[in-house]
């Protein structure tokens, strides 16, 4: 497999032949190219993601970077959760330090 520069090249190698084969299910032809990783997808809703992109392209995300993304997207809302509970129980601690200062 080789390393696409994604950035640089979208436009140059963004010319799906027939015979590229869609990455997820491997038996289709491909017909949109994965934004991340830049395989090629069928465009099967099984297969990847298709957003509706600038200059009636489509954005494609293929199924493993769908689920890649998502796992990133939890991770952020974890991350926030916990940052939430940390406050809790930041207020909590404060709190009870107030009611011991004005106990003494
Ligand atoms: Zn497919
Ligand atoms: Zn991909």
């Amino acid at each position: 497999m080789s390393v696409i520069n994604k950035s640089d090249n979208y436009f140059t190698y963004n010319q799906i032949t027939e015979w590229d084969i869609c990455v997820t299910c491997d038996s289709s032809q491909a017909k949109e190219l994965c934004r991340n990783c830049g395989h090629g997808v069928c465009n099967e809703k099984k297969c990847c993601q298709i957003f509706p992109h600038i200059n009636g392209t489509n954005y494609a995300i293929c199924k493993s970077c769908t689920r890649t993304i998502e796992k990133k997207l939890v991770a952020i809302v974890n991350h926030d959760e916990l940052r939430l509970l940390k406050k809790k129980i930041h207020s909590k601690i404060k709190k009870t330090i107030k009611k011991i200062e004005s106990s003494e």
